[in-house]
């Protein structure tokens, strides 16, 4: 017999495809969705509206389940970090973090990461695999659990562990599971997808999702960007912001996101801020500027304080609005750079 598939794979109208292949009516579908997502039923032997035929097939050839929470750890700031396993052993990690009303969830979209980013913690562990659209999926539904009462995910992020844009098919169809009105029902300006510069999948993304894009600057030349983010030798700077300009996509109601991780002596003197202003004057852009957390065993460092001073000064000359990220979830290893299964907490909060 083949393997199971997994409900949370399929988006509600792929699954009634998936339904109409196997002789299940479509609408069966919708009941299912219902069921995983709203009601948080995860066994067919209980979806009590679907015959009892239907369930018992379902129960023997489909399965839901993809994650299970192994760790739980909450910071005095609120922060929420998760550790989730997967069937065949893997880890991988997701935050919560809250901020004002909003309650952000950081995700994952691959174990561990083939860029090598030298700043990045996950970058270190090297590249294992992709995460299904049912291991994403399950990420919400597992950190949504451990939330205090009455408080509910407002926002996603692809910024945890891997390259979200090396693992599209999943993630497009996972952000299409949290965008469907009827179950998850998150507002596609709620959803960021944050990229390293896989310039070739940057319109494939915005041409299937309405989601906001996130862009992994943190070096505004070349020679710098190629130490700092490996992909840059393949997608230079010039190349990705050149598509960023013409992506009709791209909007002043639908901005980029830039994060620039300031690392001292690297990235943050005034003439860097001069460049990052002059890069960004042409985009409908948002800029997120999050000062290093190191982790063990990086080289990298927090620039003095006096050093942000100065470079935040420079950059306001731009027309643009600017975020300085503070550090959340210190305490347990979830703030920026310090988690190898995420690393820019710090990016996101505030994101749109
Ligand atoms: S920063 Fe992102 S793309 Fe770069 S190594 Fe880390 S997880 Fe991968």
């Amino acid at each position: 017999m083949s393997e199971p598939l997994n409900l949370k794979d399929y988006a509600t109208a792929s699954l009634r495809e998936r339904f109409a292949k196997a002789g299940i009516k479509p609408f069966r579908a919708d009941q299912v969705a219902q069921w995983l997502y709203v009601r948080g039923v995860e066994d067919p032997l209980e979806m009590t509206d679907l015959d009892k035929a239907l369930r018992e097939k379902l129960s023997l050839e489909w399965k839901t389940s993809a994650l299970s929470l192994s760790d739980l750890q909450r910071s005095v700031d609120g922060t929420l970090k998760g550790a989730l396993m997967a069937e065949d052993g893997a880890m991988i990690e997701a935050v919560i973090i809250p901020e004002g009303d909003r309650r952000t969830l950081c995700i994952s979209s691959q174990v561990g990461c083939a860029l090598a980013c030298s700043f990045c913690a996950t970058g270190e562990m090297g590249f294992t695999r992709n995460l299904s659209t049912a291991e994403i999926v399950d990420q919400f539904l597992h950190m949504q659990r451990e939330m205090p009462e009455g408080e509910e995910i407002s926002n996603i992020v692809f910024m945890g562990m891997g390259e979200p844009l090396l693992n599209l098919p999943n993630v497009i169809e996972a952000v299409r599971i949290f965008l469907d009105q009827k179950t998850f029902a998150i507002a596609s300006k709620r959803i960021t997808v944050s990229t390293s510069g896989v310039l070739s999948k940057i319109p494939v993304l915005l041409e299937a999702v309405p989601v906001n894009l996130a862009l992994s600057l943190h070096a505004t030349t070349d020679k710098v960007r190629d130490v700092l983010v490996p992909l840059n030798k393949k997608f230079p700077l010039a190349a990705v912001m050149l598509e960023l300009k013409n992506n009709p996509m791209i909007t002043k109601r639908r901005p980029v996101f830039f994060e620039y991780t300031l690392l001292e002596g690297v990235n943050d003197s005034p003439e860097d801020a001069r460049r990052l202003v002059g890069l960004l004057r042409k985009l409908p852009a948002k800029l997120n500027v999050i000062p290093m957390n190191p982790h063990p065993g990086s080289t990298y460092r927090k620039p003095a304080e006096d050093v942000i001073g100065r470079f935040m000064k420079v950059l306001a000359k731009g027309n643009f609005p600017i975020t300085l990220r503070k550090s959340r979830g210190s305490d347990i290893d979830a703030a920026c750079g310090q988690l190898a299964a995420r690393n820019r907490v710090d990016a996101l909060i505030n994101l749109q």
